[in-house]
């Protein structure tokens, strides 16, 4: 099975991964957590991306691109994959069907986590006091949320026009949401094995 997973900053998409991963026993591919690591360890690319992460500026598609297309031909995605957080702009949206075209596979599904913008402000400034996260800052936060609404909500809407879009309340306990996701799931998994 091959997913999408969107939502805003907050929108508890990382924490719903996880658990779609385990259910479905797809890797959770997070371009957030990509970065984060390059720039934990210290690689050339962590180098390139940290302080557009900081800042909470996306990091240039090329970039982006090429990090997704070089992990979606790992052994472990070679069955299906759920990526997190990718595509986020519409040209990464053009890049991601040129890398399936090339490899003969097809999107199952795209799910939206929706969220109210005054929510997601409660989440992010209540994690930034417990996560150290560096872009976790009032100031980031905003822009993060601008970001988002500038560049990936055409993302959605692109995907939505082809009627590919699923879009789940994210409001509610972890649990709570993740139940919602399964139920949209298991019928999809059933016609893609
Ligand atoms: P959030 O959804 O809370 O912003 P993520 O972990 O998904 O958290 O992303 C963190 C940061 O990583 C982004 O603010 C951006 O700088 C970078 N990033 C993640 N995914 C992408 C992407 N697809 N394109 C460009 N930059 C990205």
């Amino acid at each position: 099975m091959r997913l999408l997973l969107m939502g805003a900053p907050g929108s508890g998409k990382g924490t719903q991964a996880t658990a779609i991963s385990k259910r479905y026993g797809i890797p959770a591919i997070s371009t957030g957590n990509m970065f984060r690591a390059a720039v934990a360890s210290g690689t050339a690319l962590g180098h390139q991306v940290s302080e557009l992460l900081a800042a909470g500026l996306l990091v240039p598609d090329v970039v982006t691109d090429q990090v997704v297309a070089e992990r979606l031909v790992e052994p472990d995605a070679v069955d299906g994959w759920l990526l997190d957080g990718y595509p986020r702009t519409l040209g990464q949206v053009s890049a991601l069907q040129a890398c399936m075209a090339h490899h003969g596979v097809a999107l199952d599904g795209v799910l939206a986590i929706i969220v109210p913008t005054e929510e997601l402000l409660k989440r992010l400034l209540l994690r930034a006091d417990i996560e150290d996260r560096a872009d976790d800052t009032a100031e980031t936060i905003t822009r993060r949320l601008a970001v988002y609404h500038e560049q990936t909500e055409p993302v959605i809407e692109q995907y939505a026009a082809s009627g590919f879009v699923v879009r789940v309340d994210g409001v509610g306990s972890v649990a709570e949401v993740a139940t919602r996701i399964a139920t949209v799931l298991d019928p999809l998994t059933e016609s893609a094995v």
